[in-house]
This record gives C-alpha cells, structure tokens and sequence, in this order.
C-alpha cells in the first residue's frame, strides 16, 4: 500500500483501550508508519483520564482485558482504576505503540480528499498531516456533561466534574453534595460519605444495583495464572458466559426472556432491602423503568450510606445554584462547600464522531447522524467515508466488556486489509446498499429488546439518542458479533 506523498498510513485518534488494539491489528496487517493522536497527557483513554476514589471496574478483570494479552496480576475479581491505567502501558509497551503517540493533541477536523484517495486530519495547534487511513477510538463517554444549573456562575466553593478529580482532595469537614447516580456515584459516593461532615446526594432518576461478588485474588492463584495461562483463560470463559447470558437474555430477548429480566429485579430489591432501613428512602431509591433500560450497576457499599447520619438523599430537581448552596423545587435549600458533578457524559450530541469529519461529496458525518438516523456497518463503517474506521459508533457495543467490541472490531480490520492486500488495493468503502441492510437488521433485532419491549420511560438512558432510538448496543450474542466480523460479505465493501 502505497503511502509515498503521505505523512502517514493511518492516523488513528485517541490512545486507550480501542486506539491500542487498533494500532496493534493495523501493525500486524502492515502499516508501520502510525500516528496515534490523543488530547491529553498520557495513554489510557478512560482510565487516565478517570482517578477519583473508589474507581474500579465493574466487569471482573479476567474478561474486561485483551484476550490475547492476558494480565494473571490482577489483585482482584474486579481491579482498581489504577491497574487498568499500568495494564494500559504495559500493553503500549510491550506491542510498541509509544513511538507512535503524541499527546496533547487535538483533533478538530477530519476531510477526505478524493483525488488523492487520503485523509487530512487538522489539530487545534494549526498543523494538518495526511493518511490513507483514518481510526477514530475517541470512546464511548469521553465528552464530560456538565449541566448548567440557573446560578451555576456564582457559586462561592467548589466544583468538581468526577474526570477532572484533584487527587488526595479532602472532605473532611465538608459539607459536599454529589449530582448523580449514575455507575460513577455508585463508586464515589461510599468513599466521600466516609469523611465529608454531611454530603447530599442530588438524584434525578435511581439506578438499579445488585450485589458485587469481589474477593482479592490470592498471590498463588495470580501464580497459577501466569503459570499456567489456560486457567486464566478457563475463568475468562465462566465470566464471560455469565455476562453474555445477562446481556443477552435480559437485555437483548427480553421478549423472549422476562423472567430473567424480573429475577434481577428481584435480586436488586432483595439487595436494597437489606441494605437500607428506612424504607421511604428505599422506595425513593427503587428505579420504576425496567432492569436493563440504563446500565445497572454493582455495589455493595452505595446503598448501605444512605444509613450514615450525615448522608441524606435529595429527590427534588434542583432549581438554581447559589454562592453557598444548591435551592430545590420543593423549597428546601442544601449548604454546600463542595459540588461534584456525577453528571456523566454526553454521547449523542457532542461524541459522534467526536469531531467534525468530512466524507466524499461533502458527507458531514455528525450532521449525517443527527439529521437522519445513527448508523454504521458492523458498528465500524459508514457510506461515503472510504478508508475510515470508526470504532464508537452506533450499534458497534457487543457485549458488556468493551474488549469484545474491540477485538471485533480488530477481527473486521484484519479481514478488510486482508481483502485490500488480496486486491492489491488502497481504498474501502462500505456500500450504502450493505449498511441499509444492517442498519435494519439491528433495528428489527432490538424490537425484542429491554429497549423497545419492556418499560423504559423516566430511564432517561444514554443508551437512546436524542430521536428516541437505542442505538448504541448491537443486537447480537457476542460469538455471532465475533463470527461475522470475521465473515462479513467481501462484496459489501467497494475497493479502489
Ligand atoms: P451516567 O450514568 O450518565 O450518570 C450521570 C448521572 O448524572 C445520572 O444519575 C443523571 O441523572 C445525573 N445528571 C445528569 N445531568 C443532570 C441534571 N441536569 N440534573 C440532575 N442530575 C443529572 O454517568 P456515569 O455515572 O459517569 O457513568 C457513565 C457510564 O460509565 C456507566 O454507565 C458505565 O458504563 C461507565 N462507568 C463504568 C464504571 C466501571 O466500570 N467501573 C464506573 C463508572 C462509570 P439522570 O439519570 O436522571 O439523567
């Protein structure tokens, strides 16, 4: 493949889990002169950018990992942040991808250039470099949602987003309020409980939580597992199964599966009924949309706080924001010192595609999605964007771990080059034809869903964009995600 006149085979965007495993099946098909450009001052995509206390992964750490690249050091089932961010480099270290990252970089626009089959890509120091390849693997909720309250302005203490968390920041002596309860408050909220004086938690819709079952992994089993890999790779599949089951029954075929869906919410009411004794709070705390609507999550210390004296639990919406504390709808007026904004991330206005890209004839591809409908082939390509991989796209989610997604994905770049190399040719293109056709598949398939079957009304979901479709995950079990990017029609590609 030809590069000659370009600064660069592929330009890949962004530095974390999906950037890497990107870059590591772009070098095993070939391409060697990579530029990973990632904004901000290290590798690690999400787990670098997120430090604040009590982060640790919700899926256990056998599973949410490369399977090629098993790590036997965990020093839990479910590890802290901190592990993810060092497996993170011994990953770019050890596949040789530090060499093609630069950070501090900015993308802000993206145009392919037609007679010349390549990508510019632009950054926001005023420089542009040219690819035959373009990867964006700008992640999932990588875009901070900050809500801008009426008085946010004048507020006299201080404001914290959970992304940009001061590490060793402390509240003793506090007064702290956290907005949201989303999987990052579930984490957060247990550990600032422990030292602020009072700490309110600002809810506008529950979550459902079932238990954690997390245990530290002895130092002779994480011996085994380096040993003897195929042990790590034994629990890997137990793991696996189980979430493939939970997603796929409870979510996918709710339909077809109710009573898998009504036994974990059962086990989430048991829980919470064990946890909490109040039990106007309890019901306060009792999502009323269905299990799976908005990503559950796992804790076994988040509920048990709103026990605590000094943690109280705030249901009214609040109204405005004033120099010394939060005013709600129903009167009640909250002090406040420090405000953490749990807010979460904003996905379908501001992340797809995380910056402006320009196809052929023009395409702009957010406005594209925004305008029309949120769609991509096997989640990874889009009509009249040739040579470009777009790895957080509509539909591209299978699975619970984001590994799965990944290393699908690689699987689809492989046989893609595999097929450019075959043909001896330069440049791809899904057909509109062949997206049409996936895009009302997974359409139809999700009627089945949760989504579309149970009750997801006041979920308020970052799962549904802003037309009201669920168009994040892909309808299918992970092995038939696997299967078909590694199958996938030749002919529903144009190469040139
Ligand atoms: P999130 O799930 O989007 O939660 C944001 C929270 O902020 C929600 O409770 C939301 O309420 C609330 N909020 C937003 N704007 C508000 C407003 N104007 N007024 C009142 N409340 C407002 O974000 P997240 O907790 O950061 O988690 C995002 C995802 O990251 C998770 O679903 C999970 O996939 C991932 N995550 C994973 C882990 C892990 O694996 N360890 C940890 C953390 C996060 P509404 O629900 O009413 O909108």
């Amino acid at each position: 493949m030809g590069t000659e006149n370009l600064d660069h085979d592929a330009v890949i965007v962004g530095a974390g889990f999906g950037g890497m495993g990107a870059g590591i099946e772009l070098r095993r098909q070939g391409l060697e002169n990579l530029a990973i450009l990632e904004r901000e001052d290290d590798l690690g995509g999400t787990w670098h950018v997120n430090h604040y206390p009590g982060l640790a992964v919700d899926i256990a750490s056998v599973t949410y990992s490369y399977s090629f690249e098993p790590n036997p050091h965990w020093s839990r089932l479910f590890a802290p942040g901190a592990e993810l961010k060092k497996y993170a480099e011994h990953v770019a270290d050890k596949y040789d991808l530090r060499r093609f990252m630069e950070f501090g970089v900015v993308v802000e626009r993206a145009e392919w250039n037609d007679d010349g089959q390549f990508w510019t890509v632009y950054t926001a120091d005023g420089r542009s470099r040219t690819a035959r390849y373009l990867v964006t693997a700008t992640g999932f909720l990588s875009q901070p949602h900050t809500p801008d309250f009426p008085g946010m302005e004048t507020f006299a203490g201080k404001i914290i987003h959970t992304t940009a968390w001061e590490d060793g920041y402390d509240f003793a002596g506090q007064r702290a309020a956290v907005i949201g309860t989303g999987a990052t408050a579930v984490q957060l909220i247990p550990e600032i409980a422990r030292k602020a004086k009072a700490l309110t938690v600002f809810q506008r819709t529950p979550i459902w939580v079932v238990p954690k079952v997390d245990f530290p992994i002895p130092a002779p089993v994480q011996a085994v597992f380096a040993k003897v890999p195929l042990t790590q790779k034994a629990a890997r599949l137990v793991n696996t199964s189980m979430l493939e089951a939970l997603m796929v029954l409870g979510v996918l075929h709710y339909k077809q599966a109710k009573p898998g869906n009504r036994l974990a919410v059962l086990l989430a009411k048991a829980h919470l009924r064990a946890q909490v004794r109040d039990a106007d709070t309890r019901r306060r705390l009792t999502p009323t949309y269905d299990f799976g609507c908005k990503r559950p999550t796992f804790s076994n210390t988040y509920f048990r706080v709103f026990n605590q004296p000094n943690v109280s639990l705030q249901t009214s919406s609040i109204e405005r924001v004033e120099p010394d504390g939060i005013v709600c709808a129903d009167g009640t007026k909250v002090m406040v010192d420090t405000l953490v904004l749990a807010t979460g991330f904003n996905l379908w206005d501001t992340n797809f595609p995380a910056f402006e890209i320009i196809g052929r004839d023009g395409r702009n591809l957010g406005q594209w999605w925004r305008e029309g409908r949120f769609q991509a082939y096997e989640g990874i390509t889009v009509p009249k964007m040739p040579n470009f991989l777009s790895l957080n796209s509509p539909y591209s989610y299978s699975g619970l771990s984001y590994f799965t997604t990944i290393e699908g994905q690689m699987k689809h770049i492989a046989r893609l080059f595999g097929e450019l190399r075959r043909r001896g040719s330069e440049t791809f293109e899904v057909t509109e034809a062949a997206n049409t056709r996936f895009l009302d598949r997974s359409a139809a398939a999700l009627d089945s869903s949760v989504f579309y079957a149970g009750d997801c009304s006041g979920s308020r979901s970052y799962y549904f964009n802003q037309h009201g479709e669920a168009t994040l995950l892909r309808p299918s079990s992970t092995l038939a995600t696997l299967r078909e990017m590694d199958s996938f029609p030749l002919d529903d590609y144009a190469f040139a």
